[in-house]
């Protein structure tokens, strides 16, 4: 399969050989030319799957054919939950745009609205917006959506969890019936369908890998461990192992805080990112990150929320996430395209419903592991994938690992466990 067998034009295909994509990915091969053909797409992909290419090349083509933008006026609309997502979107939009004459722009909050509203008034024909941003830019009247012929809502899941539902459905009340609309979601929850139900008309769709499965590529593990202990076991593991580029997540902004702080006073680089932090410092911190200046990036699920960095080789959840989905997003920041990844969890005691939650979600108890030095004096209960009153087989029990321990364990089963 070749990016020429899949319609596309000349020109695209030209910034995707400088770009050095000989081939396309599964849901690139799949969405691309349903796209140029008109249909809506309902996608489940997650992110590192090649999802932005898939719906930016056809929509680039299709643009390309028609007529010309008036001012004020957009032709595509590009709606993410972030500002980083955002941000990215519009780049790939811009590579792989180079040689269609066509204008592209990103708005997002945070940012001066004046210069925004400036490039506006020529009119785009690609925007790609966070909803808050776009409604007020609309509210100013600095953009009119009367010629929109495409809307793509990327990562929609997380447009719902992050509350954009409202906005979600006064921007589709302000656009053209006739359009066409592509959703991608990394999980499609009972909300996501009643959404898709409303706004796709025959939606094709397309699923590059299981649904709410996790990525094949992700190594994942547990490390049990008492909550006092996770920042030393943290710093432990990137000493020892030599991490060099790590992606930790936290659950709060002040845990956020508080444990970059803790990293810098072992020594290791680490800055946070998170809702507080103005865009820039957040900008700043990613490129530090992905210049390997800084060893640490920790980072609330929001903030992390479409960080595109490729062979990103370890993700940590410094704590479980309470969503369960939320686990699937963070690792997918890992094992990203085709390189291997590994995705480790600390896990406390009191965090057990959360693991058992996400087992249940990714259908695989998780390996777990026990680090010398770090044997927890509560142990995480056994989990199993099954409801143990129910009558259905009985689970997988967790596989146990144990780095560099002389401890022994004689059985998974916690009336048992000897530590
Ligand atoms: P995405 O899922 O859109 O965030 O893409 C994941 C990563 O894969 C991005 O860094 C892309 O630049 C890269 N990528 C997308 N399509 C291809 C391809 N066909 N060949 C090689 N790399 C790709």
């Amino acid at each position: 399969m070749t990016f020429s067998s899949l319609g596309l034009s000349a020109p695209l295909l030209q910034s995707l050989e400088e770009k050095g994509y000989n081939k396309p990915y599964p849901i690139q091969s799949e969405a691309i030319p349903i796209i140029l053909a008109g249909k809506d797409v309902m996608a489940a992909a997650q992110t590192g799957t090649g999802k932005t290419a898939s719906f930016t090349l056809p929509l680039l083509q299709r643009l390309d054919n028609g007529e010309r933008v008036k001012s004020k006026h957009i032709r595509a609309l590009v709606l993410t939950p972030t500002r980083e997502l955002a941000a990215q979107v519009a780049d790939s939009v811009t590579v792989y745009g180079q040689h269609v004459a066509l204008k592209s722009t990103v708005v997002f909050g945070g940012v001066k609205i004046n210069p925004q509203i400036n490039i506006l008034r020529e009119g785009v024909d690609v925007l790609v917006a966070t909803p808050g941003r776009l409604i007020d830019l609309y509210n100013q009247e600095a953009l009119k959506f009367s010629q929109v012929e495409i809307l793509v809502l990327d990562e929609a899941d997380r447009m719902l969890d992050m509350g954009f539902i409202r906005d979600i459905k006064k921007i589709l009340a302000l656009l053209p019936k006739t359009r066409q609309t592509l959703l991608f979601s990394a999980t499609f929850s009972e909300d996501i369908r009643r959404l898709t139900d409303k706004l796709l008309k025959n939606p094709v769709q397309i699923e590059v890998s299981p649904r709410n499965a996790a990525a094949q590529s992700v190594k994942q593990s547990i490390y049990e461990v008492d909550k006092s202990k996770k920042t030393a076991l943290l710093s432990h593991l990137i000493s020892t192992n030599n991490w060099d580029r790590v992606l930790v997540f936290t659950r709060t902004k002040h845990g956020a805080n508080r444990l970059t702080q803790k990293l810098q006073k072992d020594g290791i680089s680490a800055v946070a990112i998170h809702g507080n932090k103005s865009q820039g410092a957040r900008t700043r911190a990613l490129a530090g990150f992905k210049a390997n200046e800084t060893r640490v990036l920790v980072a609330t699920d929001i903030a992390a929320r479409g960080i595109d960095i490729i062979e990103l080789p370890h993700v940590v959840n410094f704590e479980l996430p309470n969503i369960p989905e939320d686990y699937i997003h963070r690792i997918g920041r890992t094992g990203r395209a085709s390189s291997l990844g590994e995705a480790i969890s600390l896990v406390s005691a009191d965090e057990v419903k959360f693991l058992s939650d996400i087992e249940k979600l990714i259908q695989q108890t998780l390996v777990r592991e026990i680090e010398t030095d770090f044997v927890p004096s509560q142990p995480v209960p056994i989990t199993h994938l099954t409801d143990r009153s129910s009558k259905h087989k009985a689970a997988k029990k967790p596989t146990h690992n144990r780095k560099n321990s002389n401890h022994t364990r004689s059985s998974n089963r916690p009336k048992k466990r000897a530590y």
